[in-house]
């Protein structure tokens, strides 16, 4: 089963807020994903908690 999650984060780089659809169903996830408004690359850090909550991490390649 398939668990999706949507959540709004703030881009690193332009400050802006974007959508971010997580799947739950995987514990930890690192991937990058373009920002939606400036389509720089930005890092995922997402953690999912045997309770299903979600941390999520934006980071900027840059740093
Ligand atoms: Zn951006």
């Amino acid at each position: 089963m398939q668990e999706l999650e949507e959540r709004t984060e703030q881009c690193p780089y332009c400050g802006e807020m974007i959508d971010i659809l997580i799947d739950t169903s995987v514990p930890q996830q690192n991937y990058i994903e373009d920002c939606q408004v400036c389509c720089q690359p930005i890092t995922m850090d997402v953690t999912v908690g045997y309770d299903g909550e979600v941390s999520i991490f934006l980071l900027n390649e840059n740093e």
